[in-house]
């Protein structure tokens, strides 16, 4: 069916013709080298084979300490609908513009950049953990810090657990953002204190996570959050060689009538200059014009600067990498090698892990950690199973609960799962939605019980690497 579609015939005339060479194929069989060239031959087509050698020609030098410079942090908006993410942005985006910019027209372009006094600070404008756990999916880790907004007048709710989860299992730090503080029925003191009972003590309450009361409407308590972003990132001592060719990574990228594709990106290392060659995912081509957020055009972006460039042959997908080429010849190369690769790549790796390829491992020693993401249909179960699960760790092997939660299995489950290596365990719960169809493409191990010991064992067994295949 690959070939089909690489050639635009019909899959059944590929079928056909692999009969007529004596072989009984179905859609989903893969075809030898010398079966490919003859079908191929059949529809007038050549047979290239690319090795995987490409990629390698884009090897990262490592910077010197002293060509290091600081940057900006880059963060992300999370937290449960309508506790004020959007909000909070546009507040933080308005209040932020510097005199003399305010005359241009803010454009949306996926991430902006703001001034808190002599420092910057960038955004992404995609809030929620969906968007930052599908980059990271595709291997890119953008955000530094994680803000998480949960409102004052309601409880931690299930988005707000699943964004810490995500952002736990990113590794980024939360600064949480305790909002709506100006509405009558606030109670931050609730959310703190649910926050605490998930081990999640703030630093007013003896803990280290920071957080602030804040009014994503009236702006009570937002120049105080991003003065506590700027404390954390200067912990984080974030630096980037500005001083060499750029790299990043896409943010949004669309096909705009007048003017092409415009490509949003975040430059993380490096300068990007207007007239460099650059690849991003499948596709290359020379920035012939390069704009900030606020639409002023930028003849140079370093470190930490989203910019939306024009120029690019295509639209890359959130979360590819670009890279600056010194020769234009070369970035075209290796973006159709990509596009060429990709199709093949998506059937050979097995990108995540199953229990089973878990178990495998588990026997041959090379295995220290299982994730694990846990969707039960109470509570009661949920952390029974949790308890059980982590007591299953050895020595030699720790169980982590990434994520536990109750309700069905969702996409953003699968996502973190792909994104962290995990597994996940659905009690008396199924997937929903698209989450299996998600699941399937990235070939996530999603395992459904009804008993608990059934589920223990099953663990136990992959544990000791022993698990019989499930049928
Ligand atoms: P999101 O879904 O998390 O992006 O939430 P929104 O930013 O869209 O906010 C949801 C609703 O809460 C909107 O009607 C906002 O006007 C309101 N809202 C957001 N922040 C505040 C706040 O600080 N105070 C009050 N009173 N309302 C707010």
């Amino acid at each position: 069916s690959e070939v089909a579609t690489m050639m635009n015939v019909p899959v059944t005339q590929i079928i056909s013709s692999c009969m007529m060479l004596g072989m009984m194929v179905t859609m989903n069989q893969r075809l030898d080298a010398e079966t490919l060239v003859i079908v191929a031959e059949e529809f007038n087509y050549k047979v290239e084979f690319v090795g995987a050698e490409v990629e390698e020609s884009i090897e990262e030098v490592e910077d010197k300490p002293e060509d290091l410079e600081t940057r900006a942090p880059i963060i992300t908006v999370m937290g449960h609908v309508d506790h004020g993410k959007t909000s909070l942005l546009d507040y933080i985006r308005k209040a932020n513009v510097i005199e003399g910019e305010s005359g241009g027209i803010t454009q949306h372009i996926g991430a902006y950049s703001v001034n808190v006094g002599d420092q910057k600070i960038a955004f992404l404008d995609t809030p929620g953990h969906e968007a930052f756990t599908a980059m990271r999916a595709r291997g890119a880790q953008v955000t530094d810090l994680v803000i998480i907004v949960a409102a004052a007048d309601d409880d931690v709710m299930p988005q707000t657990k699943e964004a810490i989860s995500h952002a736990q299992a990113a590794g980024v730090p939360i600064i949480f953002a305790i909002n709506k503080i100006d509405k009558p029925n606030a109670n931050p003191d609730n959310v703190k204190t649910q926050l605490s009972q998930m081990n999640l003590l703030i630093e007013e309450w003896g803990g280290n996570i920071q957080s602030q009361d804040i009014s994503a409407k009236t702006g009570q308590g937002v120049d105080e959050l991003l003065e506590k972003v700027l404390l954390e990132a200067e912990i984080l001592e974030l630096k980037a060689n500005p001083n060499k060719n750029a790299v990043g990574t896409v943010v949004e990228a669309q096909l705009d009538k007048g003017r092409g594709y415009v490509t949003t990106i975040l430059v993380q290392a490096g300068s990007l200059r207007v007239g460099d060659y650059i690849l991003a995912g499948k596709h290359s081509g020379k920035v012939k014009a390069m704009f900030n957020d606020k639409g002023k055009k930028l003849k140079i972006a370093g470190p930490s600067t989203p910019v939306s460039i024009l120029g690019l042959d295509g639209a890359p997908q959130a979360g590819d990498k670009f890279n600056v080429f010194e020769d234009e010849r070369e970035a075209k190369q290796i973006a159709s090698k990509r596009s060429q690769l990709q199709r093949e790549q998506s059937v050979r790796t097995q990108k995540t892990l199953t229990l089973d390829e878990i178990g495998r491992r588990i026997a041959l020693g090379d295995f220290k950690e299982l994730n694990i993401i846990l969707k039960g249909d109470v509570d009661g179960s949920v952390e029974a199973l949790t308890d059980s699960f982590q007591k299953l760790s050895t020595e030699e092997i720790q169980v982590n609960i990434l994520h536990k939660g109750v309700g069905a299995i969702t996409e953003s489950d699968v996502l973190l799962a792909t994104a962290s290596d995990a597994i996940i365990v659905g009690f008396n719960v199924r997937p929903q939605g698209n989450a299996r169809a998600v699941a399937d493409r990235e070939e996530v191990d999603i395992r459904t019980y009804s008993i608990i010991y059934a589920a223990i064992n099953d663990l136990k067994d992959a544990m000791e690497g022993m698990l019989s295949p499930e049928m």
